[in-house]
C-alpha cells in the first residue's frame, strides 16, 4: 500500500463523520475522558479500538511487543501514572494475542536482533518460572498459547506492583486489573480472570 493512500483515506473518513455528526472534531478536541487503559502489543493484527468496538477517545493506548510492563521501562511508567492519576481511569486491561511473534521469538530463543533480544528477557524469565508446567505440555502450539497467558499473568502482576497502582489503591481509588487474550483465530477476547496482590481493605478494588 502507497502511503498516500492513507492520507486519501484520512480525508475521506474526515468528510463522512463530519458529515454524520458536524460537531464530532469540536467535541473530540475538548475533552480527553478514556474508559479504560489497553496495554496491548504493537501486532498490528490487534487493534484496541477496533477489536473492542469501541471509538476514538475511548481507550487510552499502550502497545510494546509482547506486551511487555517492564519496571525499567519509564514509558510505560509515565502511560501508567498519566492514565491513573491525571486521567483517572479505573480500569487497566492487560492483553496478549495467540500467534504473538514476540511469544513465539522467546520460545524459540534468541532473535539475533539486540534489541529485540533484550526487551524479550522478561518473557524468558515467565518460561524459566513456569517451565515445569510448559514442558509437561507436549503439543508445541499448545505450549505457546500458554505462554502467551502467562505472560499476561506475569505483566498484570508487574502492574500491580507499580508504585502508581499501590498508591492509587492505599488512597481507596477503585482501580481495576484485568488480564485478557485475543484470539486471532475466532477474533474474541477471553478474560483470564488474572489473580494478582490486592490491597487487603474491602472495598478499595
Ligand atoms: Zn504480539
Amino acid at each position: 500500500m502507497d502511503v498516500s493512500t492513507l492520507l486519501e483515506n484520512n480525508r475521506a473518513w474526515v468528510a463522512r463523520t463530519r458529515r454524520e455528526d458536524p460537531r464530532y472534531f469540536d467535541a473530540m478536541a475538548r475533552h480527553h475522558a478514556p474508559l479504560v487503559l489497553w496495554i496491548g502489543c504493537s501486532d498490528a493484527r490487534v487493534p484496541a479500538n477496533v477489536v473492542t468496538g469501541t471509538d476514538p477517545g475511548d481507550v487510552f493506548v499502550h502497545r510494546d511487543v509482547a506486551n511487555q510492563v517492564l519496571p525499567m521501562d519509564s514509558n510505560i511508567q509515565a502511560v501508567v501514572e498519566y492514565a491513573i492519576d491525571a486521567l483517572h481511569v479505573e480500569d487497566v486491561i492487560v492483553c496478549g494475542h495467540s500467534q504473538c511473534g514476540g511469544v513465539r521469538a522467546a520460545l524459540d530463543g534468541r532473535t539475533g536482533h539486540s534489541h529485540v533480544d533484550s526487551w524479550l528477557d522478561g518473557i524468558r524469565l515467565v518460561q524459566r518460572l513456569h517451565r515445569e508446567e510448559l514442558d509437561a505440555i507436549d503439543d508445541p502450539a499448545l505450549r505457546y498459547d500458554r505462554l502467551v497467558e502467562l505472560n499476561v499473568d506475569e505483566q498484570v502482576r508487574n502492574l500491580a506492583s507499580m508504585g502508581t497502582i499501590q498508591q492509587a489503591w492505599e488512597r481507596g481509588r477503585p482501580l481495576r486489573l484485568h488480564g485478557w487474550v485475543y484470539k486471532l483465530e475466532d477474533g474474541l477476547l477471553r478474560d483470564l480472570h488474572t489473580a494478582h496482590p490486592r490491597p487487603t481493605t474491602p472495598g478499595k478494588v
